[in-house]
């Protein structure tokens, strides 16, 4: 009897025993138990975009997988997150582009940057606590002394104003790409941001000024940073030097990216850069290519709303798949994503419309061991398709429940509070629950408030009036007051 009782008040109150998290670790191409190094806080870096277009689905594939790990360390793991996301709002492709419509670096950057923020947030992502452009002075001036470190530490040349790093001079050089050493070219060199494994050379930490290209001068020399340095610079100030906890971003930047990361990190410091490194496999076509922005295959998240899907239904499609499996994208795909999520809410609205009824142990123990098992699946290297496995069986459980009349109004609470567990990882019922709200409000509802509220003017009862304003506000309609009269429009 008190055992029931117990287990009921735990279900309700959303409690449960912060699992052991395994992670893959591509350093070690192994899984691994994780905990931070210092304290209860994860210190994690994320790759974020290049800024010179809108980022694509496939960009969003990486970022709502390490949204879903982020949310994994807080709610499962129990962890607090201190999350860096950065833009790389310099480098070959920013300039060109810029460059090509005639706007400066910055301005022209800026509007990709806004960009990023509305995709975001209709994919349901949480903020993360820093967002850091590589073009801020602080973080400039952190490369420039990253470099300084690195030539005071033997690892870098000048060549004709650039500065370059001599992989020959860190011989643990490829450890996470694992390359041969044997196929590398001492003293060959590489200019561009982006190259191949079979291209392994001494790359460019800054690069000397051209006429086209922006300039700096904060000690090594007029000219910009090279791609990679920016993401060792500013993770190493921003998390509180090395080790991170886990840097993360799509595979393709194994090579050389994360590769010259570690390279630039540790020969700077002699420390460990970072103890894992996480990466999402690719979003492909249907036809198996790789989306992405130079092959001009790309849909946007705006493609795909103006298509009629939801935000939700996307995130749900890119979250299904394990995050180390390519998932190939159709609208297929997008139509089953659909279905799943209406499961799950209709099964959330048969909940609510429950009356009546007795409290049964029998749900309590299913929705103990439901919550249980999504949270082992999810601790075990971000297992989501079979988290999403659990969370169906109690859908169909609790489907049947219902229609037995084996689940009584006083076990709605517990099953919400499991809904809401498994929803705080995977951020997709809240989500489709805010665009319905936002779609929602039909028209002759909005004009109606607004009559109210200017009745309520008139009698000067501003609290009414403010509360009709605040309570549109959350509903998605903004109001505006002009000499005209109230105007309204849909955020
Ligand atoms: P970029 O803007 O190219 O620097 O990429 C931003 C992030 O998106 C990086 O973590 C990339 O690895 C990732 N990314 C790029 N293309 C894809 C793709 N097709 N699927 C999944 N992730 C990708
Ligand atoms: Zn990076």
């Amino acid at each position: 009897m008190w055992g029931v009782i117990f287990l009921r008040h735990r279900l309700l109150a959303g409690v449960s025993t912060p699992r052991r998290m395994r992670l893959y670790n591509t350093l070690t191409r192994q899984e691994e138990p994780f905990t931070p190094l210092r304290g209860r806080t994860a210190r994690m870096y994320t790759c974020g975009l290049t800024v010179y277009a809108r980022g694509h689905i496939g960009n969003f594939r990486t970022f709502v997988a390490l949204d879903v790990l982020r949310r994994t360390l807080k709610h499962v793991a129990g962890f607090d997150v201190r999350q860096v996301m950065n833009f790389t709002d310099v480098d070959d492709r920013t300039i060109v582009e810029s460059r090509a419509a005639a706007v400066p670096l910055r301005q022209y950057t800026d509007r990709f940057i806004a960009a990023f923020g509305e995709d975001a947030a209709s994919l349901g992502l949480e903020s993360v606590e820093a967002y850091p452009r590589a073009t801020d002075e602080e973080n400039l001036r952190s490369m420039v002394e990253m470099i300084q470190a690195l030539e005071s530490n033997g690892h870098t040349y000048r060549s004709d104003g650039s500065v370059y790093f001599r992989i020959a001079t860190l011989p643990a050089y490829g450890k996470l790409a694992r390359l041969d050493h044997d196929g590398m070219k001492p003293g060959a060199r590489v200019d561009s941001d982006r190259y191949d494994k079979d291209d392994a050379r001494d790359f460019v930490l800054w690069k000397a000024t051209t006429a086209e290209e922006p300039t700096w001068d904060f000690g090594v020399g007029p000219g910009r940073p090279g791609w990679h340095i920016e993401c060792s610079a500013m993770a190493h100030r921003l998390l509180d030097g090395s080790p991170i906890d886990i840097h993360a971003g799509g595979v393709d930047l194994v090579f050389p990216h994360h590769e010259n990361e570690i390279a630039q990190a540790e020969g700077a410091t002699g420390r460990t850069f970072s103890r894992f490194w996480v990466h999402v496999e690719h979003l492909l076509l249907d036809e198996g290519a790789k989306m992405s922005k130079s092959l001009g295959n790309v849909f946007t998240v705006p493609d795909v709303l103006e298509r009629g899907y939801r935000a939700s239904a996307l995130r749900y499609a890119l979250l299904s798949v394990h995050y180390r499996k390519q998932l190939r994208f159709t609208w297929g795909g997008l139509d089953q994503a659909e279905e799943a999520l209406k499961r799950i809410t209709a099964c959330l609205a048969r909940l609510e419309a429950l009356r009546g009824g007795a409290a049964h142990a029998e749900v309590a123990a299913r929705v103990e061991t439901a919550r249980r098992d999504f949270d082992d699946r999810l601790a075990h290297d971000l297992n989501v398709p079979g988290g999403l496995g659990v969370l169906f069986e109690l859908v169909r459980y609790v489907n049947t429940a219902i229609d037995a009349g084996e689940l009584g109004r006083p076990d709605v609470a517990i099953v919400r509070a499991a809904f809401d567990g498994f929803d705080r990882v995977l951020g997709v019922i809240a989500l489709r629950q805010a665009e319905e709200t936002l779609a929602d409000v039909p028209v002759d509802e909005i004009e109606r408030l607004i009559a109210e509220r200017r009745a309520a003017r008139a009698r000067r009862d501003f609290a009414a009036a403010d509360g009709i304003r605040d309570d549109l506000d959350a509903r998605g309609i903004l109001l505006e007051d002009t000499p005209a009269g109230t105007r309204w429009q849909r955020k």
